[in-house]
């Protein structure tokens, strides 16, 4: 009798282990970017790890290079800069036309390949669904502050070096929409309209793609822009997201 019951038990933990596995493996299968060990592909919606993927891609210039290709994003290679503090291997320049049509304002905006391909994922999944929920009208240009600045953080004499001093940063300072409008983290992000509830929206969603992001909900120092950065913290290291 016991034993009889003992087999039943294992019988049905069997059965559960098995649902649950099956049901994990059709999840994966229909979501892969919330897998770890699934390859990164810019052109499928953010899942749980595309942050730690994007974010890995500092190691491997080559397969970001591929990856903004296979998603059709058209992006120029800029010569490499030597440093001891500061510099880059992988800086690109994003050129409209491609996958992205989305324009700068300055018109150049030179970042490392990781901050580019996030930038790319935060154009088509959150930046255009947001303006079109909220203003019925489309991005066309990000407004932003540059990205490569051989600095330390908030221009320190000492202390850590910041992430826009390897170009792997940019600084938003706003947007313009298709119907001319102008959305600004200035002036805009404090308040119950339209305009700071796209700024949140679009802020929480940066947090899915970049592995800083920082914005007046921070500091002061943030008050007139969102700082996206792609700094390296391993595949389960820490996010931040103010
Ligand atoms: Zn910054």
């Amino acid at each position: 009798m016991r034993a009889l019951r003992e087999t039943i038990r294992a019988l049905v933990i069997l059965s559960v282990v098995a649902v649950v596995g099956l049901v994990g493996w059709g999840y994966i299968r229909n979501h892969p970017q919330d897998a770890p060990w699934t390859e990164l592909d810019l052109a499928q919606a953010p899942g749980m790890f595309t942050g730690r993927k994007l974010a890995g891609l500092t190691q491997d210039f080559g397969k970001c290079r591929a990856l903004l290709d296979q998603a059709g994003v058209r992006y120029a290679v800029m010569p490499a800069r030597d440093g001891e503090h500061c510099g880059y291997a992988d800086r690109v320049r994003l050129q409209p036309g491609g996958a992205s049509a989305i324009r700068f304002r300055p018109a150049e905006l030179r970042t490392s390949c990781p901050v580019a391909a996030a930038l790319a994922m935060w154009d088509w999944n959150m930046l255009q669904p947001a303006a079109e929920a909220h203003f019925g009208s489309k991005v066309t240009r990000i407004i932003h502050l540059g990205s490569y600045s051989c600095r330390r953080m908030y221009g320190r004499d000492s202390g850590a070096w910041s992430e826009h001093a390897t170009a792997d940063a940019v600084d938003v300072a706003g947007f313009v929409l298709a119907d001319g409008r102008e959305v600004s983290v200035l002036r805009d992000w404090k308040g119950k309209g339209e305009k700071a509830a796209f700024l949140h929206q679009v802020r929480d969603g940066a947090c899915e793609l970049f592995s800083t992001v920082l914005s007046p909900d921070y500091n002061a120092a943030h008050r007139d822009h969102l700082h996206l950065d792609q700094a390296e913290r391993g595949q389960m290291g820490g996010r931040a997201c103010r």
